[in-house]
């Protein structure tokens, strides 16, 4: 499961570009991400500038 750290986010939209799945949406000044769509290929935690993007353990409990 991705998600976003909103705080650190510039909405630059590069994420959005790279996801396979179409799972990442840039809404306005926010970043929208389909977790049920995510394959988790991590492109989008690889590319982000800022980091900003963070991969949770939630999925492999
Ligand atoms: S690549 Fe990073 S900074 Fe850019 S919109 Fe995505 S999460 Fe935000
Ligand atoms: S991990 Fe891959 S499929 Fe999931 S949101 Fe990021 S780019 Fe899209």
């Amino acid at each position: 499961m991705i998600s976003v750290n909103r705080y650190k986010c510039g909405y630059c939209g590069t994420c959005v570009a790279v996801c396979p799945a179409g799972a990442i949406e840039l809404v306005e000044a926010w970043i929208e991400i389909d977790g049920e769509s995510c394959v988790e290929c991590n492109n989008c935690v690889k590319i982000c500038p800022i980091g900003a993007l963070e991969v949770s353990d939630e999925s492999k409990k």
